[in-house]
């Protein structure tokens, strides 16, 4: 089965083409820069060199044209014909609270997703305009599904999506915590549960996606019950340039002592907090990480303060479960960054983790790196957000293309 995974951003699309019969990615690419004057195209086929172009994308349509020519291409092609592609799945961040599972893209739940918008709208409308692009360009019969970020979070209880605000603030107004990088944690949990040999629906964890986002989140027997982002994406851990959590009487003394407005308060605590604000070098760990080593003060407040809000997390969301197979760490940093690991790991004595030194040290694989006689698991498991949105739509296409 041919399933082609569609990121469709404001500027950029980004897609990889799967045989899910093997799981391996056929080709991928990166479209950058549409509707500006010198767009990018970049195009990878398997075991092959990457091919770069510049050519202007007018917009969403134009750039997905370029995506089926370059796959139906005679020379670095994989397919013949684009009818070859089984199902077409999409990565759309909001579901809200109507959307709880991965969906079949029609007219009824493409009217959701709009509705859901105002909720996302610096992603629902890109992430749409690539669906309608490629509705417009495939046969109708082609399924196109739809998986949400927010969609493994469905499963949290009341007590950890309701804030402690009046209660018309939920049933009037909507505002709930919906949890965010669903997909991944989704993903990484069903590895780790495979990797130790128990089934999903038994597995309990916590897991720890740390990149330029950030969330922790609870599972308990394969659903998530817990997770550190909310209504939005600011809370939680710090994260790149966004501060996670704070007190919200900071935002009153910005408004009136500071007189600054929304947009102002908007820029402070996303674009400007977390990594990037604490160290004032940058919101890659990797610049933060090096300066801390070369002795810079700032950069090493920005990770003290990084690793006991994770170390933080991680035992507060233990809170909503039974038993912890594992804590499994993942996306850039987790699965990048020994020295975190470690850092992080040291927090948690009370839960009597040991790690084994030599096991941490190892990037880019599946793999427990506490020492047996750690009191939990320790994992790392690098995430796959595209091939899980591709099993999702095998998943929910099987039926109408067998
Ligand atoms: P992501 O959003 O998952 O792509 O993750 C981006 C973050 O991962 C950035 O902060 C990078 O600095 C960080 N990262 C990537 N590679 C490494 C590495 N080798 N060591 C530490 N951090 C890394």
């Amino acid at each position: 089965m041919k399933i082609l995974v569609i990121n469709s951003g404001s500027s950029s699309i980004k897609f990889q083409f799967f045989d899910l019969d093997t799981e391996e990615v056929l080709c991928k690419g990166l479209l950058e820069r549409i509707g500006q004057d010198e767009g990018i195209f970049n195009y990878t086929k398997k075991d092959e060199e990457k091919i770069v172009k510049n050519i202007p994308i007018e917009d969403h349509k134009d750039g997905l044209e370029l995506v089926l020519e370059a796959i139906t291409d005679n020379e670095h092609g994989v397919i013949n014909s684009i009818n070859e592609i089984d199902a077409v799945g999409h990565r759309i961040v909001h579901g809200g609270d109507r959307i709880t599972d991965s969906v079949i893209l029609n007219e009824e739940s493409l009217k959701i997703c709009e509705e859901c918008s105002v909720l996302a709208p610096l992603h629902n409308p890109p992430n749409l305009m690539g669906v309608y692009a490629l509705k417009e360009l495939l046969d109708e019969k082609i399924p196109h599904v739809g998986v949400f970020d927010t969609a493994f979070h469905a499963t949290m209880p009341e007590e950890s999506f309701i804030y402690p605000l009046p209660y018309a603030m939920y049933t009037e107004h909507g505002i709930r915590r919906f949890g965010f990088h669903g997909t991944s944690h989704k993903y990484v949990a069903m590895k780790a549960a495979e990797h130790l040999g128990i089934p999903f629906e038994k597995f309990s964890g916590i897991t720890v996606h740390l990149g330029n986002g950030s969330s922790i989140t609870a599972v308990r027997d394969g659903k998530s019950v817990d997770t550190s982002l909310g209504y939005g994406t600011m809370c939680g851990v710090p994260m790149g340039t966004r501060a996670g959590d704070f007190d919200p009487a900071i935002i009153l003394y910005m408004i009136e002592k500071l007189g600054l407005d929304a947009k102002d308060i908007n820029g402070t605590i996303y674009k400007a907090s977390g990594l990037l604000g604490l160290s004032g070098i940058s919101s890659d760990y990797r610049d933060v990480e090096s300066a801390a080593r070369e002795g810079h003060g700032r950069a090493q407040i920005a990770i003290d303060v990084l690793t006991h809000s994770i170390g933080k997390y991680i035992l507060a969301l233990s809170a909503n479960l039974d038993k912890i197979d594992a804590v499994v760490f993942t996306a850039g940093i987790g699965e990048n960054s020994a020295s975190l690991r470690k850092l992080v790991c040291n927090k948690l004595k009370v839960l009597g983790v040991k790690l084994d030194e030599t096991e941490n040290l190892k990037r880019g694989v599946t793999t427990v790196i506490s020492s047996v006689d750690s009191g939990v698991r320790i994992m790392t498991v690098p995430t796959n957000e595209e091939l899980m949105i591709a099993l999702e739509t095998k998943r929910l296409t099987k039926k109408s293309v067998s």
